[in-house]
């Protein structure tokens, strides 16, 4: 029997009829040009991994766990080199008492403010979850409390850059710029390395003294440079995401300038120790090891992403980003129109999930949301979104967010199954 064969009588095995295994086969084989760019995309960053980890000798001694105040732990010292060289920046914080990629840009933004400073945000309104760091929404604890006032410039109808308002915007009080690459749950595109670029350096000609960060979720490996390459004196990310490449358990970073990364690591310990302290408790050589692992695991969700939107484009839902789109993340988001499509999607990937496979997931009024929200997640590490995960709020259009996959063959399955439960609604069939 050839492999081909096997290969579907496999899927036919676990759920996926042959229509849909063949529709989506045929999808396919259309984007092997696309595919083979990623893969080119990923060679390289493989090798600035690697390089990375010889160049700061990395040894067997670096993964002996630490405890208590955690002094003179090499792990760590070696760790934040790697992470320093691979986003090209001078130093790096890099710790499992970073506990989120909130806590890692609230950590950011708290240590470089001062009170009287104002912080600027020239992308429009950033992650939801800031929206009560910087105090937008009133909360405890918010830079509003501590007199760091918050200025925002929207993007333009076209998602281009407003420089006109975002030259009016920035003053006297302008300490730091927040800039989203990720275009997160907003429908603005994601923003490319590029075009981070030049922002800054637009900021930067008009206010020299401006510190700007990057939040860099989900935008880590998928193209060849970081946004810390092209003028961010901070990039900011969380370590069960990209760059934790599905073995990190926990923890966050932060790249940039050795003053950044000092500030922030006197917020983080305390004022006086600062990266002297931190015990990393056995966690070092995940955290390394994943991020060896990581430029091939975005490899895998940027093939499920491109995949995913090839397959729904052609069942004529709207996709975003096309599947023809040039990539600066890993979400991708399908407009289903239908509640129903919407839930059977995330049955499906639920189903495909190596854990919990069995639950099915519900909608459920999620705190902070104005509609109730269905989400399907089945990881290793505990809400990581590298592992293949779905969500999306029921209110129109009904968009589901997909994201992630630790392999190309079992994002490929999820996406497959997704399109199996859609089809068994009966309101939607494919394509003759
Ligand atoms: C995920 C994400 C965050 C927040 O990270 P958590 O780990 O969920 O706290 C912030 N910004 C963007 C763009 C994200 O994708």
């Amino acid at each position: 029997m050839n492999m081909e064969k096997q290969l579907k009588e496999y899927y036919q095995s676990m759920g996926i009829s042959g229509e849909v295994y063949d529709f989506c086969l045929a999808v396919e084989k259309d984007l092997r040009p696309r595919f083979e760019e990623i893969d080119g995309v990923s060679a390289v960053n493989q090798l600035k991994v690697l390089s990375a980890m010889q160049k700061n000798r990395l040894s067997e001694a670096c993964f002996a766990p630490t405890t208590g105040y955690g002094y003179n732990d090499i792990g760590r010292e070696t760790l934040e080199k790697i992470y320093a060289d691979v986003f090209g920046t001078e130093d790096a914080l890099v710790r499992p008492q970073i506990t989120c990629g909130t806590h890692a840009l609230a950590l950011a933004l708290m240590s470089q403010l001062r009170p009287g400073d104002e912080l600027l945000s020239p992308v429009g309104k950033p992650y939801d979850t800031l929206e009560e760091v910087i105090g937008i929404r009133p909360s405890d604890g918010s830079l509003a409390e501590y007199g760091i006032s918050y200025r925002q410039v929207d993007l333009l109808e076209d998602g281009s850059f407003d420089y006109e308002g975002i030259e009016k915007a920035l003053n006297d009080r302008t300490r730091m710029v927040t800039i989203q690459r990720s275009k997160g749950y907003a429908s603005r595109p994601t923003l490319s390395v590029a075009a981070i670029g030049d922002l800054i350096a637009f900021i930067k000609e008009r206010k020299p003294d401006v510190l700007c960060m990057v939040d860099n979720c989900y935008g880590e490996f998928v193209e060849l440079t970081e946004p810390s390459q092209a003028g961010a004196d901070l990039v900011v990310g969380s370590l069960i995401k990209n760059p934790g490449g599905g073995l990190a358990p926990i923890g966050g970073y932060l790249c940039g300038t050795h003053a950044c990364i000092e500030r922030a690591a006197h917020r983080l310990t305390s004022p006086g120790l600062g990266k002297e302290v931190g015990a990393t408790l056995g966690v070092t050589s995940q955290m390394l090891q994943g991020l060896f692992l990581a430029p091939t695991v975005v490899k895998g969700a940027l093939k499920g992403a491109v995949f995913a939107s090839a397959v729904y484009e052609k069942l004529g839902f709207k996709t975003v980003p096309d599947s023809r789109a040039s990539r600066h993340d890993i979400i991708q988001s399908v407009e289903l129109c239908d509640p129903d499509l919407l839930c059977a999607f995330c049955e499906g990937i639920q189903a495909a999930a190596p854990v919990d496979s069995f639950v099915k997931p519900e909608p459920w009024d999620m705190p902070g949301y104005d509609a109730r929200v269905i989400m399907a997640a089945g990881a290793f590490v505990s809400g990581s979104s590298i592992e293949l995960s779905a969500d999306g709020p029921l209110r129109p259009p009904y968009a589901v967010y997909f994201q992630g996959g630790l392999t190309w063959e079992h994002a490929r399955f999820g996406i497959m199954m997704s399109l199996e439960k859609i089809i068994r609604t009966g309101k939607q069939s494919l394509p003759t």
